[in-house]
């Protein structure tokens, strides 16, 4: 293929070979934002346009805010890898991916900027509109893929996109005393977090004991809404702001 329409307006299309269709009835419902993790915004818009590297994703965002799209919105574009959300394990095929463009913790981690930003926001948007996207679907790869991906990371501003109308977003409970669960604990209490976690979307098992699996999806959803300590350990902060953001959800979800 030479080239295909934008769907964003205004993005430059460099397509990528590494796409196929979509499973058979799937539409994106989420739109899965990431990071690079590469030195240049230049290096990964070849990486995924390379056939050897079989990845891609619908945009690419660079730090000045031009945006490229590689995959049409109608294709299913290879971003998420393995990973689940509400029991949906074919991420790829039920989302669009957004690359953003940043090195990541491995090679320098920094804040993305101001021009990248903006440019998420104007095309969240527009993908919002065209697909009817739900602001709970607006989702990280760490989310989808807890303790396998990390990206986009800490760093990434929720709370600015909360603002401009894009994700679903509270205020994370301040840190403070109290219980707090971690690895080992087993019980009711660990049951009840883990119910709270799946129920919210993430893939995890309702086992009633803190196991490893359990810490990596607790430092995800820190990693996105509370990102003030990322350390794996169910503190009051965290356990409220989890039960906020699940009050705050749409009746028919919960
Ligand atoms: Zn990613």
């Amino acid at each position: 293929m030479s080239g295909f329409p934008a769907d964003h307006e205004g993005a430059e299309v460099r397509v990528s070979p590494n796409f196929g269709p979509r499973r058979e009835g799937a539409r994106p419902e989420f739109i899965i934002l990431h990071y690079t993790g590469m030195e240049t915004g230049e290096a990964a818009e070849s990486w995924l346009c390379d056939p050897v590297s079989e990845v891609s994703s619908h945009y690419l965002v660079h730090e000045d805010g031009a945006i490229t799209q590689m995959v049409r919105e109608s294709d299913r574009a290879w971003h998420a890898g393995k990973g689940s959300w509400r029991g949906e394990t074919d991420v790829n095929s039920s989302s669009i991916g957004i690359e953003i463009v940043n090195p990541g913790h491995v090679l320098g981690y920094h804040d993305f900027t101001d021009a990248q930003i903006g440019a998420v926001i104007v095309l969240c948007r527009g993908i919002v509109a065209r697909h009817r996207v739900m602001p709970e679907n607006v989702l990280a790869h760490s989310d989808v893929a807890p303790g396998r991906k990390v990206d986009p990371g800490e760093k990434f501003p929720w709370q600015v996109l909360a603002r401009a109308g894009i994700g679903h977003y509270v205020e994370a409970s301040p840190i403070g005393g109290g219980r707090f669960l971690s690895a080992g604990d087993r019980g009711e209490p660990v049951e009840a977090l883990q119910s709270m976690l799946a129920l919210y979307g993430y893939g995890v098992e309702i086992s009633g004991i803190f196991d490893q699996q359990t810490k990596t999806v607790v430092e995800a959803f820190q990693r996105h809404f509370r990102t003030e300590q990322i350390d794996g350990i169910a503190d009051r902060s965290t356990i409220k702001t989890l039960h906020q953001l699940l009050s705050a959800l749409p009746q028919s979800l919960t």
